[in-house]
């Protein structure tokens, strides 16, 4: 049976008019009926009564010449008629629901009362609803030949399918082309099986939504995506499918989101000419510094992005881009050369010998105990252990920042430092601490003092060099 979405109010006007309808045809019936008694042949009464001496003491009831019953009385006729009408009117909502008038022939006849069983109003009610013996004439929306949707007036299925398409359309663009991809059509038609429009408003809303019962959130203040989704009984991803197009980085208050999947009956396919202002960014301007590090940097003058008008062709469909294709660009303000000073300095450095270096000494005087590489029971020597006395400064190699200040496992206190280039040093088993984690250091500042923390054998610095991550072997690089 046919769906509604009509709500009670307009069922209930709708149906007032449908009562009026079947009182009319009603009393048409029965206009009829006397006049069939008066001996008179009608179109859609015939009387086959025969003689006119055979009194007639049924009503026989057809439908497109197939006999569905007969009533011994006027007052069954009229009920189960009556229950019809009103039944096909509550179910379809159309003020254009009514009894076929065409197929359906009532005829006052003469039959055997013993060969026949005569229906009661509820028996002929069931019989005229199961052989659907009434029209419900309105207008439908056809796509690609599959009625989706039926409205009660033509006006209305047009309109409904214009304000589909204006949905779509976009501030600040220019239609170039709007049409779907289907074939539609808006088709007179019997729409029995159709949901029916109860408005324009709410065509375009099952158009769109491919369901009766669209639901929608309005985004507040504080709102994430998982607050709504979790407030509707969604997870994130289902959210984010039912609303196409939409980025959730950028959720804005007043946006309105599907709660629903949308499952849209047609594609529109617009093409349009979008103009939108994109920023040109800034471009940085170096001048070399001498007192400063290769690798820092530091402002003069900050720079300023420029914008620029940009048009584009854009095909979407349903509200979904496509494609894109840039049109022209239009630069409405220019971006500012940002002004920076770049250091030059090098890491390396000239020791006292005159030799080129990276990284200087970490103690004042250097004494292996053990070195690079040596078994230690499955695992190698990661660093070498440099003998000194406890209390002894701790200096750091080069310039860095200070990543690492902890007093734990084997290390004991252990602090590492991150030179940049790719360069880190770590130095373990200390005593106490000169620096904390985020420090910057320079070459040669005290960092800690010598100890015999964690698992060391005695007052000695475990000393580690990593490039890129790995181990190299410090002895290398110990002046
Ligand atoms: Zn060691």
């Amino acid at each position: 049976m046919t769906k509604n979405v009509f709500d009670q109010e307009v069922i209930k006007t709708q149906w007032e008019v449908c009562q009026q309808k079947a009182r009319a045809l009603w009393e048409n019936h029965q206009r009829e009926i006397k006049r069939t008694a008066a001996g008179m042949m009608i179109a859609c009464i015939v009387s086959v009564g025969g003689a006119a001496a055979v009194q007639p003491n049924a009503y026989e009831i057809s439908y497109n010449d197939e006999i569905l019953g007969y009533v011994k009385d006027e007052a069954s006729l009229d009920e189960a008629l009556q229950k019809v009408e009103s039944s096909i009117a509550e179910q379809t909502g159309l003020a254009t629901a009514a009894l076929d008038a065409k197929g359906l022939n009532i005829t006052r006849t003469r039959v055997k009362t013993k060969s026949i069983e005569f229906a009661t109003a509820e028996e002929l009610t069931d019989i005229l609803l199961d052989k659907q013996v009434y029209r419900c004439d309105a207008y439908s929306i056809v796509v690609d030949g599959v009625p989706v949707l039926a409205a009660a007036s033509e006006e209305d299925a047009n309109a409904i399918l214009e304000r589909v398409k204006q949905s779509y359309s976009n501030e600040n663009s220019k239609i170039i082309s709007a049409e779907y991809k289907e074939k539609v059509e808006v088709v007179a038609s019997d729409v029995r099986e159709l949901p029916v429009a109860k408005d324009v408003e709410s065509g375009v809303s099952y158009i769109l939504t491919g369901t009766e019962d669209p639901r929608t959130y309005v985004v507040q203040s504080g709102d994430t995506l998982w607050d709504i989704a979790h407030a509707n009984g969604m997870t994130s991803a289902e959210l984010i499918a039912a609303n196409p197009g939409f980025d959730p980085n950028r959720l804005k208050i007043g946006q309105e989101l599907n709660l629903v999947a949308m499952k849209p009956f047609m594609t529109m396919v617009i093409t349009e000419e979008v103009t939108e202002t994109e920023s040109i960014p800034f471009t940085t301007q170096y001048t070399d510094n001498s007192s400063m590090y290769k690798g820092q940097t530091s402002i003069i003058t900050a720079g300023q992005n420029g914008s620029k008008e940009v048009v584009s062709k854009v095909v979407s469909e349903n509200g979904v881009e496509i494609s894109r294709e840039k049109l022209s660009e239009n630069v409405v303000s220019q971006p500012v050369v940002q002004t920076a000073y770049r250091g030059t300095k090098a890491l390396t450095y000239t020791t006292a010998s005159g030799k080129r270096a990276s990284l200087s000494n970490p103690l004042a005087s250097i004494v292996m105990s053990d070195g690079y590489g040596a078994s230690r029971g499955s695992r190698r020597h990661l660093g070498v252990d440099l003998r000194s006395s406890k209390g002894a400064p701790i200096y750091a190699a080069a310039d860095g920042l200070v990543t690492k200040v902890s007093s734990n496992g084997s290390y004991g206190k252990l602090v590492v430092i991150d030179h940049g280039n790719g360069v880190t040093t770590k130095y373990a088993h200390c005593n106490s601490f000169n620096v904390s984690v985020g420090d910057t250091v320079t070459r040669g500042q005290q960092i800690a003092t010598v100890g015999s923390t964690g698992n060391a054998t005695g007052n000695i610095l475990h000393y580690e060099v990593l490039i890129n991550g790995s181990n190299v072997n410090p002895a290398n690089y110990l002046n």
